[in-house]
């Protein structure tokens, strides 16, 4: 007899499942249908002994104080700022696109005027998106605009979503604004900091608790029927969960192919962006994220893929637009009819959630829902 069935070992269900057992003192038996805990963040050493992250590079940042504090019982951290290039017209140049990368790109005196311009316009340390940057009347960024939305976004855009920069929401290409700065972090985030053993280790700690019971390799449909639990707490797909009553939740894709290289670094920084050429997107070297110091690296070439139900694919990332949102709201509607269940995370809430933000939006339904 278990007090809360928690479906899913990511960073939903293992905060919740440790705020429960550990403040609560309640029975806890979380269960995922892979074979490991940590969702997409879980990382592993392979066969040549390399850190990697199985799900794609996993970069911590945060500006939340409380997210960092909560996640230190668990790990210590070590400092990481993420720098990305994209290469274009052959050049590699910073992304965010950024006034270095207009530099690398124009002739001086072009990129001095450019810059001057952009400063007068918007401001020294803007973030501009680049669907609002498109909409400027003054000539020489007006031309810029259209130079990076056909070289930065344009292209990648239509790998990764298979959908023009317009056609998803604003959201999505104002992740990665145009920044008027010569800061080439790709965050600016107060915390830049990765888990010094890796996620895996800081969610064993986390998981490690006498209240809680871990059943892996398990899809929840096997054992619904035949576990005694007062609640349930789902972390999985939300159209799933109701047997796509109102047909699937769209979402896309993704393969990795992990190559070992016998360098030292095979490249400069830890992810490279291939916005205009190739059919992956970018290339992520794993040693860069978690520090690791060892004579060869791993790679990770990053393939974005259609995403069928019931394919044996990982449904990634939810797809932002209006119309699926719409979809989303419809399953949201179904919840409220379900008193016994919570419903939480990045498939359950059809949201694209940062780490951190996942964290935060786990530990406010423990104090708001579930201390009560
Ligand atoms: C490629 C990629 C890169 C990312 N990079 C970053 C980054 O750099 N920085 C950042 O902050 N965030 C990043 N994220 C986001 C991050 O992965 C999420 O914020 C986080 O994983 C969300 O946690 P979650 O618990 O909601 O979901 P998940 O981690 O997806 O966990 C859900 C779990 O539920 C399990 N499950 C689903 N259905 C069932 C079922 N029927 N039965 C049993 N178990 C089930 C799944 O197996 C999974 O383990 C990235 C995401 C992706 C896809």
């Amino acid at each position: 007899m278990f007090d809360y069935l928690i479906v899913g070992a990511g960073f939903a269900g293992s905060v919740l499942a440790e705020r429960i057992a550990s403040q609560l003192d309640k029975k806890v038996l979380i269960i995922d249908k892979r074979n490991h805990i940590g969702g997409n963040a879980y990382d592993h050493y392979d066969e040549n002994g390399i850190l990697v992250h199985k799900y794609g590079p996993h970069i911590f940042h945060t500006n939340s104080k409380k997210v960092v504090d909560y996640l230190s019982n668990f790990t210590e951290w070590q400092p990481y700022f993420h720098r990305v290039l994209a290469i274009i017209e052959g050049q590699k140049v910073p992304v965010p696109f950024n006034l270095t990368s207009i530099y690398k790109l124009f002739p001086p005196n072009f990129a001095s005027k450019l810059e001057d311009e952009l400063i007068a316009n918007f401001g020294y340390g803007q973030k501009i998106p680049i669907l609002k940057l498109r909409e400027t009347k003054n000539k020489n960024l007006k031309w810029l605009a259209e130079y990076i939305y056909e070289n930065v976004f344009y292209g990648y855009t239509l790998k990764q979503w298979e959908l023009k920069p317009e056609e998803l929401d604003i959201s999505v290409t104002a992740r990665v604004p145009v920044y008027i700065s010569r800061d080439d972090r790709y965050f600016q985030d107060t915390y830049q900091i990765m888990p010094r053993y890796g996620y895996t280790k800081m969610f064993e700690k986390m998981l490690n608790h006498k209240n809680i019971k871990i059943l892996l390799q398990t899809d929840y449909k096997e054992i619904i029927h035949h576990i005694k639990f007062d609640r349930l707490i789902f972390t999985g797909p939300i159209d799933e969960y109701f047997d796509y009553l109102y047909g699937p939740l769209p979402y896309r894709s993704l393969e990795f192919d992990f190559k070992l290289v016998n360098y030292e670094f095979y490249q400069e920084c830890g992810t490279i962006n291939f916005p205009n050429n190739n059919n992956y997107t970018r290339i992520t070297e794993f040693k860069y994220l978690t520090g690791q110091k060892c004579s060869m690296s791993v790679i990770a070439f990053e393939f974005p893929k259609s995403f069928q139900p019931g394919n044996n694919q990982i449904p990634y990332y939810p797809i932002p637009k209006q119309e699926n949102h719409i979809l989303y709201k419809k399953y949201h509607q179904e919840t409220k009819k379900i008193k016994s269940v919570t419903f939480c995370g990045r498939l359950a809430d059809y949201q694209y959630y940062n780490m951190d933000q996942i964290v935060a939006r786990a530990l406010n339904i423990f104090e708001k829902e579930i201390s009560l």
